[in-house]
């Protein structure tokens, strides 16, 4: 099991960090005091879309980009391994994703289309997304339903003369906000309730700007309406779709979800590792910087454990992600997808955790706008519930570690 960095990744991780530290970072600061003074608040401003364009095309144009397209003979043809290392650097950054062509809900997007999607999909939205051009959102989770059980979604779509009819809401959409977002894939239920419950479910392509769709309002996130990214809270009012637009087949929504989720959760991993990194490189460098009851910070209190847990916690974090990469690149879905299970409750957790104790070692400054430290936390706090919340997750590593042991259904 090689876990390592081959020399092909190494030099390409050099590059990235290069674009993260020396172009992205010190945009970043401009761009997100523009979101904050933004009244439109889902629109890019010239400036907004100015940074942002540079960047992606300096990234375009030294072939940083599309790294997600692991185990493709398209891109770079990289492993998921090989991809952690990649991911991490992007994550050092709030734009970083976006500028390589590698951000959620995207990257698990374009895999759906370029799996499942058949050639005028991937002529009308694959190609745009994979060129950056535009953005798109994945939605399942439904407010009158818990979501975390799929087999809950209640959003129907009604087969009638050669269309689809959709009705229903959905919430947590990230990335609907964003002016660019111009499809959405929408998880809906086309069986009854007699129906076997994994094969009642599908999954549609939904143009945003469809007759009967409406977004109802931007979800906050801790008083935050994250634009111009957000995540909405939509209504489907008799949306009209031609049945082409069904991917894969009628009653096959969890076989292609199974298929998304997996490698989009594991990237989230990937990049919280980096914004680990972060904190705890700004824990130290504050903590040396600044003295209280004549003493540097560090020498005070638990200073000393806090730094060494915190390394020892991100370390252990990211051989496990690694190890659950290997899993995705040499196993089959369903063992990969326990250890994914797995790194999705860890990762979170040690990255808000290390991500917590620098905000307090930098006092009231570390939950300010002068840090990336509370919306790392912000983020990492909501990563422990969207793509299934920790408790789920926990729930299929418990039922894997009991089948060694029972022959009977473990539910
Ligand atoms: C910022 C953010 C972005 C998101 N982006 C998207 C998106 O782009 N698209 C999308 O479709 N959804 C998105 N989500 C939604 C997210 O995936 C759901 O919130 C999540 O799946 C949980 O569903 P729920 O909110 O309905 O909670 P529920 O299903 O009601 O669960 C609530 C709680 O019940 C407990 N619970 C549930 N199951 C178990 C179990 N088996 N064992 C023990 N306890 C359990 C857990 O504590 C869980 O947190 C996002 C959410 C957030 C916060």
């Amino acid at each position: 099991m090689n876990l390592g960095m081959t020399e092909k990744i190494s030099c390409l991780v050099n590059d990235v960090r290069d674009l993260v530290n020396n172009r992205i970072i010190p945009f970043e600061a401009e761009f997100f005091a523009e979101v904050a003074a933004s009244s439109d608040r889902f629109s890019y401003s010239k400036r907004m879309t100015e940074i942002l364009e540079t960047l992606k095309s300096e990234a375009r144009a030294k072939g940083l980009w599309n790294f997600w397209l692991t185990n493709s003979k398209k891109g770079f043809g990289l492993s998921t391994v090989e991809y952690a290392y990649l991911a991490e650097e992007m994550g050092k950054c709030r734009l970083g994703a976006e500028v390589f062509n590698c951000s959620a809900p995207d990257t698990g997007n374009m895999q759906v289309l370029e799996r499942y999607g058949s050639a005028e999909h991937k002529k009308k939205w694959l190609e745009p997304l994979l060129s950056g051009e535009i953005r798109s959102a994945y939605c399942m989770t439904e407010p009158q339903v818990a979501s975390s059980d799929a087999t809950n979604m209640s959003l129907t779509a009604l087969k009638q003369n050669g269309s689809y009819i959709l009705n229903g809401e959905k919430w947590w959409a990230s990335g609907a906000g964003d002016p660019r977002c111009m499809v959405y894939i929408v998880m809906v239920k086309t069986g009854d309730d007699n129906s076997k419950k994994h094969s009642r479910h599908s999954m549609v392509l939904v143009p945003s700007n469809a007759a009967g769709l409406t977004i109802l309002r931007p979800m906050e996130v801790y008083g935050h309406d994250d634009a111009p990214h957000g995540h909405m809270h939509l209504s489907f009012n008799n949306v009209r779709i031609p049945t082409e637009d069904l991917l894969l087949g009628e009653g096959r929504g969890f076989e292609i979800a199974q298929g998304r989720l997996g490698p989009g959760r594991i990237h989230h991993c990937m990049r919280a590792i980096g914004q680990a990194e972060v904190a705890l490189e700004l824990m130290c460098r504050r903590g040396l910087s600044r003295t209280a009851f004549g003493k540097t910070l560090v020498n005070l209190g638990a200073n000393f454990d806090i730094i060494a847990e915190s390394r020892i916690n991100i370390e252990m974090a990211r051989l496990l992600c690694l190890k659950a990469a290997w899993m995705m690149d040499n196993e089959d879905e369903r063992t990969a997808s326990t250890w994914i299970s797995k790194i999705k409750v860890v990762a979170p957790r040690v990255a808000l955790k290390v991500v917590d104790e620098a905000i307090q070692m930098y006092g009231g400054q570390g939950i300010s706008q002068d840090t990336p430290l509370a919306a790392a936390w912000t983020h990492l706090r909501t990563l422990r519930l969207a793509d299934g919340p920790d408790a789920v997750h926990r729930r299929q590593v418990a039922r894997s570690e009991l089948k060694k042991y029972s022959n009977e259904q473990i539910k």
